[in-house]
């Protein structure tokens, strides 16, 4: 009697939280907006891509050591925008900041409204030595072959910039006049870190009293077959960025012969600690912008996948044990730990007298550098081994929100213009120029409106970098959207 009223109960319980998943499962509305598709303005490709393939063809590359040649890039690359985009620059008078850094400025008709602005860096990464012949296309020659626009910059990050302008160019040919100030800004180093383009550029501001209601900087893209089961494209808005800091380690020992050796040489007491970092990383949580992106993905999502997103509560502790055995989706959940140098030892035969490692960590919202150095120091404990951080780093960013009009407005001009794609949160794993604008901006938004299928990926700071024309011509469409409905 007693087994039969429990085998009752458990039976009732399991059909209930079959009942509950599967409500949850079907029941979980798309928390897409529904708007129309931008009717489609006329925009000359043959023209646009001319433009954005000329951009390629001056070599602004930082990275490498500065010969006047770099210098006379930069200055091609300015005469380039100035001579293609005419109206933009009687309109938007150009400034030069820092010597080769760009600020555009479009005046509103009402004042009393905070400007936005549109940040894209004109600086490119070297070509990896050896890597030039891979090209199927040299990386500067500008070429528009089989539908793509070739070379380096193509997408990171020259694509964002000149779509701007020539989005902007549109509007001044359709008469329109913005009633918020319109800003377009070009760092010239964001890829050295921005100290030179960005940062001045965010000191001008800031003097000017200025004030934003969102920046939109480079960040995530509009993928296809890059999250699981999911079918439609994927915008992801970057509404976080990670922080970064490198750990040094030092240890030292007395130097002597590998003879008579103590029990542990500066190296085991080093690899001892690496180990302790490696076996005990900070923890991993599903919360914030991941959470969120969860939940906004999970009911666009088919298969068993979609049941665990949409029913968190249950199935949260599975999905962070999965998701952290992959290390891109690792990432996105916890402050990661990368041990990166190692010196030690000169001679097989002689103890050392110094140890020095490098552990990189990159930072989720919430952590912090100190506590990363304390949990360096609590996690190794051991007081033979000095910690120092280096000096290139960053606090994680600030979250900005989804639930203000300058988000919406973003999402609806995604939409408009990619009408199949799903517009979602997200977290952005590396840096860009937007840090320097925290204190004259909280709301930062990380998205380039460029597609890509996961075999593109490497294509990024890699080989064979392109952007199809037709996705170019929607990118122009989106900024167009975008300032239209920033209004
Ligand atoms: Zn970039």
């Amino acid at each position: 009697m007693k087994l039969k009223r429990f085998l009752g109960i458990a039976l009732g319980a399991i059909l209930l939280l079959a009942l509950v998943l599967a409500y949850n499962t079907w029941s979980r509305p798309s928390r897409q907006i529904e708007v129309a598709p931008a009717p489609v303005v006329a925009v000359n490709a043959e023209a646009v891509a001319t433009h954005l393939a000329d951009a390629l063809k001056c070599a602004t590359v930082t990275g490498l050591p500065e010969t006047a040649a770099t210098d006379k890039e930069f200055a091609r690359l300015r005469e380039h925008l100035r001579v293609s985009f005419p109206r933009v620059h009687a309109a938007l008078a150009p400034e030069i900041i820092g010597g080769r850094s760009l600020l555009y400025t479009w005046q509103g008709t009402d004042p009393s409204l905070r400007p936005i602005m549109i940040l894209a860096h004109m600086d490119v990464v070297p070509i990896a030595p050896g890597s030039e012949g891979d090209w199927q296309h040299p990386p500067f020659a500008g070429v528009i072959a089989d539908g793509f626009i070739w070379g380096r910059g193509a997408w990171d990050d020259k694509a964002n910039l000149v779509a701007s302008l020539e989005a902007a160019e549109l509007l001044l040919a359709e008469g329109f006049r913005p009633k918020r100030t319109v800003y377009i800004a070009s760092g010239a180093d964001e890829e050295l870190g921005g100290a030179q383009g960005a940062l001045r550029i965010a000191e001008r501001l800031r003097e000017r009293g200025v004030r934003l209601e969102y920046l939109l900087d480079e960040g995530l893209i509009i993928t296809q077959g890059v999250f699981p089961k999911l079918d439609p494209p994927l915008a992801l808005i970057g509404v976080a960025e990670k922080g970064y800091v490198s750990v040094t380690l030092r240890t030292e020992g007395t130097p002597g012969h590998a003879s008579m050796p103590p029990a542990q040489t500066p190296i085991g007491i080093m690899s001892t600690a690496l180990a302790r970092l490696e076996e005990r990383p900070l923890p991993a949580s599903l919360s914030g912008t991941v959470r969120e992106m969860l939940e906004v993905v999970g009911p666009e999502m088919h298969g068993i996948d979609r049941i665990a997103l949409t029913n968190l509560w249950l199935f949260k502790p599975l999905l962070v044990a999965r998701l952290q055995k992959q290390p891109s989706t690792n990432a996105m959940l916890r402050t990661t730990t990368a041990a990166t140098m190692f010196h030690a030892g000169n001679k097989e035969n002689v103890l050392p007298s110094e140890v020095a490692a490098t552990v990189n960590f990159r930072l989720v919202p919430g952590d912090s550098i100190a506590g990363v150095l304390e949990h360096v120091r609590t996690t190794i404990a051991d007081d033979r081994i000095k910690l120092a951080t280096t000096p290139i780093r960053a606090e994680p960013s600030k979250v900005s929100r989804t639930d203000v009009p300058a988000y919406a407005a973003l999402e609806r001009s995604i939409r408009q213009v990619f009408p199949e794609a799903i517009v979602a949160p997200g977290l952005m794993i590396g840096a860009t120029d937007a840090r320097h604008f925290a204190e004259v901006v909280d709301n930062v938004y990380r998205f380039s409106p460029m597609r890509a299928r996961p075999e593109d990926l490497a294509r990024f700071h890699g080989t064979n970098e392109r952007i199809a024309v037709a996705n170019f011509v929607e990118m122009i469409r989106f900024y167009r959207q975008l300032i239209l409905n920033s209004m």
